[in-house]
């Protein structure tokens, strides 16, 4: 295959093709043809391909599979990555991480961020759900690496200075949604840090702009005991999930509670009755000893649950495949039971689940989604030895390293080229947030 293989207007054929669908449909060998718009046309076994291809045909080695999607991820503290290790939770931010981050200007984004998704594209995430300050600067950033952003504008109270009040916060969000540029890889959204950052009156605000402007809301929700115990002190009882449904931002607008590690039976159903979905960071909550969320509990009351890294501060690798790990082996340690996450569920989490999720249309090989693909290398000693379809799909959660993702392409676009990020200059960005990191640690 030619060293960059541009897809849109092409049809791919490859040894196997796992759509991620809702049966984990497993194609060998299996064909995708794209359109000129980088979508998907056409996807299945290669024997049933209609007869006209889209244009150029190209074979390749490997399995094909759709990107991977972090639902929860803060692109810019890639410059704190693993600062205050061994704090809990409460300490690590008011010590280590907000004095930094008030130190943190708007120039510093763009190297952070594009430093940030060279490593998500490397590691196989095509699609990020980035929550922070300067959204612009972040969107800018992730159109230019290629990669497919929703890109929620942060609220926080307790913020530096220079971000001003609620009130002017949330109008620079509206001017964000406003000048957002109309391109199909950055979707504009709102982030309310959380209940304990943004008041009630910023809470129900954030609720009536989404509704008027048809935006969702990603917000964290009870990540540590402490804050679900005070917060629910202070407003008679209530849990975190049900302080907001009371302030209304669960009503007409798509909800993504980061974490949610701390809910109990009614919150679930509170979830469930209202659509509300959850980015599970698994690795980040265990390294803050902050708790495991009730994940498959989740599930099966019918509340989507997709995967996040969290910002490098706390998650440190930005690799996607990890937390869907991890997600399995607490999942099944929490309920004492093997079969409580199986592989196929954690590959739907970092893939179809996600997308949903975030309301993407990507996390599934299948005609209208984005062509958003990787390519993996079957030849890749973890791999062996598979003798059917169940032993691929559990080597590719269990065994299956970083090296092996040689190829990913995002709406058609080839952006990792034989396990290098060709769409930014990944030494550049590495030296200006070496930079960053030395200024800001004071
Ligand atoms: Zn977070």
């Amino acid at each position: 295959m030619p060293r960059v293989l541009n897809l849109t207007g092409a049809r791919l054929h490859a040894d196997a093709v796992l759509t991620c669908d809702a049966a984990m449909t497993l194609h060998r060998p299996g064909t995708v043809d794209i359109d000129d718009d980088g979508r998907i046309k056409w996807s299945g076994p290669t024997g049933d391909a209609p007869a006209r291809a889209p244009g150029v045909e190209h074979r390749v080695e490997g399995l094909l599979m759709p990107g991977l999607v972090n639902a929860h991820g803060h692109a810019p503290m890639i410059a704190l990555r693993g600062l205050g290790e061994g704090l809990p939770l409460h300490r690590w931010l008011t010590e280590v991480m907000w004095p930094r981050e008030a130190r943190l200007r708007a120039d510093d984004i763009v190297a952070a961020t594009s430093l940030a998704a060279s490593e998500y594209l490397c590691y196989g995430v095509t699609t990020t759900c980035e929550m922070y300050f300067h959204p612009a600067r972040i969107a800018t950033a992730l159109r230019s690496a290629g990669m497919r952003g929703v890109v929620a504008a942060a609220i926080m109270e307790a913020a530096p200075e220079w971000l001003g009040d609620w009130r002017s916060q949330l109008d620079g969000v509206a001017r964000f949604v406003e000048e957002c540029p109309s391109d199909p890889l950055i979707t504009p959204m709102i982030g309310a840090h959380s209940a304990y950052l943004v008041g009630d009156d910023a809470l129900r605000a954030v609720g009536d702009l989404a509704r008027l402007q048809q935006l969702a809301v990603t917000i964290h929700v009870a990540e540590s005991a402490h804050e679900s115990d005070s917060l629910s002190a202070a407003h008679g009882g209530a849990s975190v999930p049900r302080l907001l449904a009371d302030l209304g931002l669960f009503d007409g607008v798509r909800v993504l509670a980061a974490h949610a590690v701390w809910l109990d039976d009614a919150d679930i159903e509170l979830f469930a009755r209202h659509g509300v979905a959850v980015a599970h960071c698994p690795g980040s909550n265990a390294k803050l000893a902050s708790g495991t969320a009730r994940v498959r509990d989740l599930r099966t009351a019918g509340v989507p649950v997709a995967l996040g890294t969290d910002g490098a501060a706390s998650g440190d690798d930005l690799d996607i495949w990890e937390e869907a790990r991890l997600a399995a082996l607490l999942a099944r340690l929490q309920a004492d039971d093997a079969t409580a996450l199986q592989a196929a569920d954690a590959i739907a989490m970092a893939t179809r689940e996600g997308a949903a999720a975030l309301g993407v249309d990507a996390g599934t090989l299948a005609p209208g989604r984005f062509a958003d693909i990787l390519r993996i290398d079957l030849r890749d000693p973890g791999f062996v030895p598979h003798l059917d379809d169940a032993d691929l799909l559990a080597h590719l959660l269990w065994s299956v390293p970083r090296r092996a993702i040689r190829d990913v392409w995002v709406a058609g676009r080839h952006v990792v080229v034989d396990g290098e990020c060709t769409t930014v200059d990944v030494d550049a960005a590495a030296a200006a947030v070496q930079a960053t990191a030395a200024r800001i640690a004071g």
